[in-house]
């Protein structure tokens, strides 16, 4: 039997968590995953893991040479903009294949009232004068919400935020997104929510907040996605990964 092919997956996804467990007892692949280190108590993963920057493209390009990568598959998180433009440097560099697992965005459907914005700075300047928003926005972006000292927020967020982080007036929820719709239409309502501020992150986690907004009525900020940088194979779902994986092991170096 031919050596197992070397896999370094990038995650700090549910969907890198998936592939983990696809990937894992597979004897065809020796796959690890890189976090950042951007969540305190990451979920476990079925995979060895490493923790920490690479140092740039640089950094992850000289990574998969010394790991003798047969492949890198960027998982990371859609508005993970800078670990993907890095991820396509490196490959290019290192003359490895890269595959980008990025699950395809939210569409409003009907009854939806979302008013798309281009960054959170202008869902910032998209609230209202005296609105109450939920923030399902990450601890590293909820200062941008500070200065409007007019909002009453609820910020739902993983980790807290570090001391000297100035957050806006309001109530700070350590919880991960739950996928129970009348559970997150109970707390948006327990807020008196006026509006809810998403980032377009797609899939399943997350998207039971737009639900239950939908439900109440209740306008959505939506965030777009920055554009990728990547120029490579991109798939929707882990199942599609593990077919471009598939035929890597088959001996297609394309992918
Ligand atoms: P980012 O701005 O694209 O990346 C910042 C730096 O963090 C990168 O230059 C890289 O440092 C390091 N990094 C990022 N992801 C890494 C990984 N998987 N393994 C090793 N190093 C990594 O990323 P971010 O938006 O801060 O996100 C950090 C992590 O959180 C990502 O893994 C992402 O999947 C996850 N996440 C992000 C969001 C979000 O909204 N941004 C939401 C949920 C999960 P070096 O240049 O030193 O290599």
């Amino acid at each position: 039997m031919s050596a197992p092919l070397v896999l370094l997956v990038l995650g700090g996804t549910g969907d890198a968590r998936a592939l983990a467990g696809r990937l894992a007892g597979d004897s065809r692949f020796q796959a690890s995953v890189s976090l950042a280190g951007a969540v305190e108590r990451p979920e476990a993963y079925a995979l060895p893991v490493r923790t920490g920057g690479f140092g740039g493209a640089e950094g992850l390009a000289r990574t998969l040479s010394d790991m003798e990568a047969a492949a890198l598959v960027d998982a990371t998180h859609p508005f993970a903009a800078r670990i993907t433009a890095n991820a396509a440097a490196a490959a290019s560099a290192a003359d490895v294949p890269l595959l980008r697992l990025q699950r395809p965005p939210w569409h409003p459907e009907p009854g939806d009232d979302w008013r798309e914005v281009g960054d959170l700075d202008a869902a910032v300047a998209a609230l209202p004068q005296g609105a109450r928003p939920f923030l399902a926005v990450g601890r590293k972006e909820i200062a941008r919400f500070a200065g409007r000292t007019d909002l009453d927020c609820l910020m739902r967020m993983i980790d807290p935020p570090r001391e000297d982080v100035p957050l806006p007036r309001g109530r700070l929820m350590l919880a991960r997104p739950s996928d129970d719709v009348d559970a997150e239409a109970a707390l948006l309502a327990s807020h008196g929510a006026t509006h809810v501020v998403a980032k377009n992150s797609g899939g399943r986690w997350g998207a039971a907040k737009l639900v239950a907004a939908r439900q109440l009525g209740l306008p959505v900020i939506m965030v777009r996605r920055p554009c990728s940088a990547a120029a490579c194979e991109t798939v929707g779902d882990v199942e599609a990964a593990m077919a471009w994986l598939d035929r890597l092991a088959a001996g297609d170096a394309s992918g």
